[in-house]
């Protein structure tokens, strides 16, 4: 009988196939993709034989890759599947057609593919602006222009405190209102260093939108401690040069280069000590206000997961600032070498591979940053470029926050050039910091959630697979970056409250610190692999 049902399943398929083959194509279905949802264009599509499918994108043949690619199932007289995109932005939107032939004749369909919108970002003052439109922008820009004129007299005599940037990145004034290349920026350029609020300059501390300038609103609450302007509290340590022996260079950053020294009579116990000492060459009287002033800040801000500023040397040139050294420098170097495709070469050949991180390392890692979080939003401080770059690593897998924004250089793709020197760390930025460069203690929030990211992933650029401009617009737009391989979904949920678009929705600081401590718990730490 076994013999029978085989022969009458043979008879029945032959008589299928004879019976279908004859079907030219048809395309049954071309499903048009719902906007920011969807990354796929199904379709369904009839023929015998199968016919052959080809995709064209506004009448250009679609070649596969890793972004655009036809995922389907193939039926006896169907096939079925999607034309999936990876992270599609606005460049992917436009008409696609599908084409199935067979040698009964051709079928066509076409939808149109709309994934994202084209992203808006606030214009900086060097924002080109197309030659045609040139007088219609004049128009539109003077009557901005006066709309905003009579703003900036009101918010003059509304604002009694003006703010600037740190040259060395301390950044505690809130930027509200901004679009100068500077003071737009989390980041800052060389020669623009933080503005005195106890100087009422209303030069580099205004912004400029279109022709217009418009005074920064500073955090209110940042010069509170011992920022008086008649009475400053703070002391710097000055330290003398010849107690400063530098010994090799670390890196460099965006305001010279970095070395590690040894510095003696610095501390009480020890005769002398490893220090890391960052440079700033030529310094211009403003130069040297600034780095003062930078220098009080760094003083004021002391905590274990802050790394810890020592002091100054500033007699004669360059200009140095003395902080700890972190043995094994900054995080996301770190990240890198102890993932899964890390080696150590020794004259260009691998020799071993380095321990690679565990899940309790990466919560650790992750716990100290958060507190250093909660130390800096205690004390009212919007750090606004909070990346693993930014972070240092010492002996024990000791964290801490250690960059306040100078290293630009060597990782010049993480940012976005804005205008002339404005750089912008976009891929840790949310919507509000890129369409309204505000940033709070919640847009803090989010890159500690792209932080999480970079730690699962070993120190991989967050959507590295897109350009700026498409980053923008997928952030713009509410997509998010995906959970790393090896990421529980715990973790990835705490990443996910990190990323809500409304500020006010997202995890606070302390939240996700008890949420770490409670992941921690079930992983008990181990520190073996390190010296
Ligand atoms: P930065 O200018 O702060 O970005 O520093 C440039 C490089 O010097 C970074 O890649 C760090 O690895 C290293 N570096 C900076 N500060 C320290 C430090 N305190 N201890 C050890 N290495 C450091």
């Amino acid at each position: 009988s076994q013999n029978h049902s085989c022969r009458s399943f043979t008879f029945f398929s032959l008589f299928f196939v004879l019976f279908v083959s004859q079907v030219p194509p048809t395309i049954i279905r071309l499903k048009e993709p719902e906007r920011r949802h969807d990354t796929c264009i199904e379709f369904t599509v009839r023929g015998s034989p199968h016919p052959v499918l080809r995709w064209f994108y506004q009448d250009k043949e679609i070649s596969h890759t890793e972004y655009v690619r036809p995922d389907m199932d193939i039926y006896l007289d169907y096939i079925e599947g999607c034309l999936t995109f990876k992270n599609p932005t606005h460049h992917n939107n436009g008409n696609y057609t599908l084409e199935a032939r067979n040698y009964l004749g051709i079928a066509t369909s076409t939808v149109y593919g709309h994934f994202l919108e084209k992203p808006f970002v606030i214009p900086t003052a060097e924002t080109h602006i197309p030659e045609e439109d040139t007088f219609g922008v004049s128009i539109a820009v003077g009557l901005a222009g006066f709309a905003l004129s009579l703003m900036l007299v009101v918010l003059f005599l509304l604002i009694n405190k003006y703010g600037g940037r740190s040259k060395f990145g301390m950044k505690g004034p809130v930027a509200v209102i901004s679009g100068e290349e500077d003071s737009a920026s989390p980041l800052h350029h060389v020669n623009h260093g933080i503005i005195s609020p106890c100087t009422l300059d209303a030069g580099p501390a205004a912004v400029v939108i279109g022709m217009t300038r418009i005074p920064v609103i500073e955090n209110p609450q940042y010069f509170r401690h011992g920022h008086n302007c008649n009475k400053p509290t703070t002391y710097v340590q000055h330290i003398k040069r010849r107690d400063i022996i530098l010994k090799r260079e670390l890196g460099e950053g965006a305001f010279g280069k970095v070395f590690l020294a040894e510095c003696y009579n610095l501390s009480p116990t020890k005769d002398k000590m490893l220090v890391a000492v960052k440079t700033l060459k030529d310094p211009t009287l403003a130069a040297r206000k600034d780095f003062q002033r930078e220098a009080e800040l760094l003083t004021n801000l002391q905590h274990e997961h802050i790394v810890k500023f020592y002091g100054v040397c500033v007699d004669g040139d360059p200009l140095i600032m003395v902080f700890e050294y972190m043995k094994h420098g900054d995080l996301n170097k770190f990240l890198r070498a102890h993932g899964p495709d890390a080696m150590i070469l020794v004259d260009g050949q691998p020799l071993q591979t380095s321990g690679e991180l565990g899940l309790s390392q990466m919560l650790h890692i992750a716990s100290q940053i958060a507190a250093g979080m909660i130390y800096l939003a205690s004390q009212h401080f919007v750090h606004r470029d909070l990346a693993t770059r930014n972070c240092l690593v010492g002996n024990g897998l000791l964290v801490k926050i250690g960059d306040f924004g100078m290293s630009r250089d060597i990782y010049s793709t993480d940012y976005y050039r804005v205008g002339g020197h404005t750089m912008l760390p976009i891929r840790w930025m949310p919507p509000e910091s890129i369409m309204y460069r505000k940033f709070t203690t919640e847009s803090d929030v989010w890159s500690f959630g792209v932080i999480l990211w970079e730690i699962f992933t070993y120190g991989k650029q967050p959507w590295f697979q897109l350009a700026n401009n498409e980053v923008i617009e997928c952030i713009t737009q509410g997509r998010v970056l995906e959970r790393p391989r090896l990421c529980p979904k715990e973790i990835y949920d705490i990443m996910l409250g990190c990323w809500q678009r409304e500020p006010q929705q997202r995890l606070n600081i302390k939240d996700i610190q008890k949420m770490l401590f409670t992941l921690m718990k079930a992983t008990p730490v181990y520190l073996d692999i390190l010296g």
